[in-house]
């Protein structure tokens, strides 16, 4: 199948330092959307997700201030409106990209979960920060209030709360999205799934699944749906054009086309950082060791070269 899963950064979804309005993000998608478009006539089935985490640390934030008048949703819940919004997003910018240029792809977007086993060691030392910094009088409170876990993060000044990263183990609404994209009514459609790594879900009993306080990796998430579907290549569009050795230091090197081996010596050599390049690149040698042919880092305006062949990082 020569189709494609494209995984948006949630800087490509929003400018570093924006507030994060509307308008800006629909002027940031339309940019997306133009090159999206222009990629979807060759790559079908073309299959989105996306990351979340600007999305959720504005909704935690305005429960935050609304706590008094209205009841706080908890993460899980969370999740699932900002695939919604996300959804919206693409779909409004990306229909009339695709009908200018000549498509009559439809964009729909599913409410997608992710199973994380309830025994994952993650969840007994959380490492990924959501949400918005707080004073140590504050940090105390809360830890006491809600059992959170709260860390100090010294370079920027303040305190943040801790929530577990546990691996995704199966999307469960894989099988219906690949027999849905089997079908014809699925392959005239660009379908948005498992933003943000997906709800977190832990199974209870038989198709009994509870939501859980955590946050799942976007990038591991996408490599299991890439995998899932079957698609040749994965790709991860991000705010820098590829992946580099020696980042931002002396003799900086971007890596252009390289082969599994090499990517996979330099990330044992820890050349990519935890949290952000680091995820990426275990994502994609995790995607290409289960069969995977093509994985592709890069940024929105190199995305169409990169798929010819001729920019980001690209590993065959
Ligand atoms: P996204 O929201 O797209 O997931 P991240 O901030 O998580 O973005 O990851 C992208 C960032 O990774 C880049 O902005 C860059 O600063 C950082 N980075 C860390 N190590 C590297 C590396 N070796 N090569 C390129 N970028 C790197
Ligand atoms: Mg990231």
């Amino acid at each position: 199948m020569p189709g494609a899963l494209v995984a948006l950064g949630g800087n490509a979804l929003l400018p570093r330092g924006a507030r994060g309005s509307w308008e800006e993000a629909r002027s940031r998608m339309r940019a997306t959307a133009q090159t999206l478009a222009r990629i979807a006539r060759r790559y079908r089935p073309l299959v989105l997700t996306h990351g979340n985490g600007p999305q959720v640390g504005l909704l935690l934030r305005q429960s935050e201030l609304a706590a008094r008048e209205v009841p706080p949703s908890p993460l899980d819940v969370l999740d699932a409106e900002t695939q919604g919004e996300v959804g919206y997003l693409i779909q409004s910018e990306l229909e009339p990209a695709l009908r200018r240029a000549g498509s009559r792809l439809d964009v729909l977007a599913l409410v997608c979960r992710t199973e994380v086993r309830g025994s994952d060691p993650a969840f007994r030392r959380p490492t990924k920060p959501i949400g918005r910094f707080y004073s140590e009088q504050e940090a105390r409170l809360l830890r006491k209030q809600h059992g959170w876990t709260m860390a100090h993060d010294p370079a920027r000044g303040g305190w943040r709360r801790l929530v577990a990263s546990p691996v995704p183990l199966r999307w469960l609404e894989g099988p219906a999205v690949r027999r849905l994209l089997s079908s014809s009514a699925g392959r005239s459609c660009v379908l948005v799934v498992s933003g943000g790594g997906g709800i977190p879900v832990v199974r209870r009993s038989r198709a009994n699944y509870a939501g859980v306080e955590a946050v799942i990796d976007k990038d591991r998430a996408a490599a299991l749906v890439a995998h899932e579907l079957g698609l040749p290549t994965f790709v991860i569009v991000t705010d820098v054009p590829g992946a580099a050795v020696s980042f931002g230091r002396p003799g900086e090197r971007w890596l252009h086309e390289t082969s599994r081996e090499e990517l996979e010596r330099y990330w044992r050599a820890g050349e990519f950082a935890e949290g952000s390049m680091g995820p990426k690149v275990e994502a994609g040698l995790d995607f290409l060791r289960r069969g995977g042919r093509r994985f592709v880092i890069t940024d929105i305006p190199s995305l169409a070269r990169a798929l010819d062949g001729h920019a980001g990082t690209r590993v065959t």
